[in-house]
């Protein structure tokens, strides 16, 4: 089996969670719980997801130097991920999200970037020998747009693969798409890319056009449990369907789409069978509460597929 080397540059955080019986008002205290605290970040989630299906996966990251930067080189260890790239920031903390979640799981959620809204260009130049080493490289927009540009410059220079995930959505410089190979957004990031209101097929066509006029070599766009829109211009483009089952948290599901699209591709699947697992690893990890930790492993995809082929 070809096994995939992935660069991922992009954020750490740690999410705080807890339950609370009703939203706090400003200035109320509410006595709420359970807490639980795990690794989160779209970098860092999307990173585990990759690692889980049996890539090679170097994380380009900052973090503080407190306990939460500690526990994430911790993490990303246990999850098989090279940290040689994971740097300390002298002054920042390490990004955090605070998340409340209500009775009918709403949920309220504050991020602080922190460490890793502060990566810079040298961070990612010094990471060269590891981009140079890989199949495929993934970013977001939860970082710096310095990070992001450098990247994407770095990435063209070696001519290699490059996944833009936009998310979350954050104004950037679009002659940046010229140099993107894939793009991977959410109906809403598509939405504020092109200005056509995504929710279906027929719109994410009009919209991944839209995009292709702009640059990027591939469009994927993700439609929640429809599945994901793909179009590389060479035909009308198409609906991958998504797969069903019973929803319970879907958090992270973009990130679970993301970490398994770029495994696939980086591996030689072509585009709709790479989309296909996708969709299938995305739907596993709705199936479970969390972000990095509901990521299924590559036995939990095999024994998903099988069963609905069967
Ligand atoms: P989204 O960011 O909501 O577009 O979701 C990303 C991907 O996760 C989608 O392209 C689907 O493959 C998968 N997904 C999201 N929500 C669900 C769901 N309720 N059921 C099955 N798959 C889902």
């Amino acid at each position: 089996m070809v096994v995939a080397n992935i660069v991922v540059v992009g954020s750490y955080v740690v999410d705080l969670m807890c339950r609370t019986p009703h939203m706090p008002k400003p200035g109320e205290t509410v006595l709420g719980g359970p807490f639980k605290m795990g690794p989160g970040g779209k970098g860092g989630n999307q990173a585990v997801a990759a690692a889980r299906l049996g890539s090679n996966v170097t994380m380009v990251t900052k973090v503080g130097i407190d306990v939460f930067g500690d526990e994430a080189v911790r993490n990303f260890e246990k999850e098989g991920i090279n940290s040689t790239y994971v740097t300390r920031h002298g002054e920042e903390s390490t990004g955090a999200a605070l998340i409340a979640v209500d009775q009918d799981s709403e949920n309220m959620i504050v991020v602080a970037l922190g460490a890793c809204g502060k990566i810079t260009q040298e961070d990612v130049s010094d990471a060269i020998s590891s981009f140079d080493e890989a199949n495929i490289v993934l970013i977001q927009l939860e970082t710096s747009i310095e990070a992001v540009e450098k990247s994407v410059h770095l990435v063209m220079e070696l001519n290699k693969p490059i996944i833009l995930n936009p998310a979350p959505y954050q104004e950037f410089d679009e002659e940046l798409l010229k140099g993107v190979t894939y793009i991977t957004p959410n109906e809403t990031e598509a939405t504020l890319l092109t200005g056509v209101d995504v929710k279906d097929e027929n719109s994410a066509r009009e919209a991944a056009i839209i995009l292709k006029k702009k640059g990027v070599k591939t469009v994927i766009i993700t439609l929640g449990k429809q599945g994901c829109f793909v179009y590389d211009g060479n035909d009308k483009g198409r609906l991958i369907s998504g797969f069903n089952v019973d929803a319970v948290d879907t958090t992270g599901a973009g990130d679970a789409f993301n970490g398994a699209f770029a495994t696939y591709i980086a591996r030689g699947f072509s585009l709709d069978d790479a989309a296909r697992q996708a969709n299938a690893v995305a739907a596993l990890s709705v199936t479970k509460v969390g972000t990095a930790p509901a990521m299924p492993y590559e036995s939990d995809l095999s024994s998903f597929l099988k069963k609905s082929n069967s």
